[in-house]
Parts: C-alpha cells; sequence; structure tokens
C-alpha cells in the first residue's frame, strides 16, 4: 500500500481506494471507529460499514479504553512491576514508528498510515514472544501511546519520550513530566530487583540453619 500524504488528500478520487483500503487494514487489525474517523476522515456510516462488512459485528462505540501513560511507565506502585514490560513493548512499538518515519525522508505520511505500519512491524518482531506470556500491545494501545508520545505530532509537547540505554543498548520510554535522571532503563531496574530478592533469599535460609543458643 503507497504512503499516503498528510494532510490527507480528501476527496481527491486518485487516493480514495488507497484511502479506503487503509481504513479496511486498520478495522482488520481492530482499531476503534472513533479513532479511524480521526486518522483518515470517514464518515461513522461508512467506518461501520467496513466493520459490519470485515467482521461481521458492529464498530465499537465511545472512546477506546487505553490507559494513560504511567501503565507504561516502570513501576506504578511498590509491588506491580508488569510496567517494566509495558515499557518494553511500548518503546519497541514507538522505535518501529519513528523508523518508518524517519525512512520518509521528510515525506509527510498520514499518521494512520504509520501507524498501521508500524504496528505490523512491531508484530513481526514480537511473534517470537506469542508462546510465552509476554503482554503484547494492541493497535488501540499502540495509537494511544503515539498521543502521549512526542512522535505523534513533532514539535508539540508529549508526555513520553523514548530513550537509549547505554548499558544494554535497549530502547525504553520516560516520562517528560518527571526528571530523566530518576527513570532507569527497565532491563537494569528488573536485573536490580531479581539480584536482591535473591539476597533477601539467601539471608533469611542462613538466619534459618544458624543454630540457637541455649540459655
Ligand atoms: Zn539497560
Amino acid at each position: 500500500m503507497r504512503p499516503i500524504p498528510d494532510p490527507l488528500p480528501d476527496k481527491d478520487p486518485i487516493w480514495e481506494p488507497d484511502i479506503l483500503a487503509l481504513a479496511i487494514e486498520l478495522v482488520k487489525e481492530g482499531l476503534h471507529g472513533v479513532s479511524i474517523q480521526q486518522l483518515l476522515s470517514l464518515t461513522k456510516v461508512r467506518i461501520r460499514a467496513i466493520y459490519q462488512s470485515v467482521h461481521h459485528t458492529a464498530a465499537l462505540s465511545g472512546p477506546p479504553i487505553v490507559g494513560d501513560a504511567q501503565f507504561y511507565l516502570n513501576a506504578r506502585n511498590g509491588k506491580d512491576r508488569s510496567g517494566f514490560e509495558w515499557n518494553l513493548q511500548g518503546a519497541l512499538f514507538l522505535h518501529a514508528y519513528q523508523s518508518i518515519q524517519s525512512a520518509m525522508d521528510g515525506y509527510k505520511v498520514n499518521r494512520g498510515w504509520l501507524l498501521l505500519n508500524a504496528y505490523r512491524a512491531y508484530r513481526r518482531w514480537t511473534r517470537p514472544l506469542e508462546p510465552r506470556k509476554t503482554p503484547l500491545l494492541n493497535i488501540n494501545q499502540g495509537y494511544s501511546l503515539l498521543r502521549m508520545s512526542n512522535l505523534c505530532n513533532p514539535g508539540e509537547f508529549g508526555e513520553l519520550a523514548l530513550t537509549y540505554c547505554e548499558n544494554c543498548n535497549r530502547r525504553y520510554l520516560v516520562s517528560l513530566k518527571h526528571e530523566l535522571i530518576t527513570q532507569v532503563c527497565p532491563i537494569e531496574a528488573m536485573e536490580d530487583y531479581h539480584r536482591r530478592r535473591t539476597q533477601r533469599v539467601i539471608t533469611a535460609r542462613k538466619v534459618s540453619k544458624t543454630p540457637r543458643t541455649r540459655a
């Protein structure tokens, strides 16, 4: 599918088949109807008809439930460590988006087209993870991440940004609302957590094996 320019060539008969084809592919991936409306300026009636045709069901109504920026950051509270995984997944998706956007070499491309191609690249990269119970992003979460990041509308303030770890070469997400120095790479944070946990277990065993002295 050729890249559709931004701004959208609305009501241009040359681009209409491409826009429709893109809408069909986004519906196949399960992108919420409201988001397709925002990205491709198609009417609700048109999107409902595509949903009906592709999935034989009505399009979901209302805004998609996708979580906030905090969901994709390392630690939501002291006990919940799933943010580490979501951080890495989110970073991988945004990395795909950024790579495709950069490959366009300044040619402005529709965000829906970039979203679809970035999401499919992300799913290809994460296919080996599927048999395991690793959490994977759905396309609605991908779109939500884009809107929270500084990639979607370059020049505008985003809440999340991609950064790079000098230790493990991984990319990860940071919040632009907090001091960057306090936000460590999720890989280092996970390793640190497991190291401290192992140390606690070893210490507990040593204590339980120490013979008690009789009074
Ligand atoms: Zn790292």
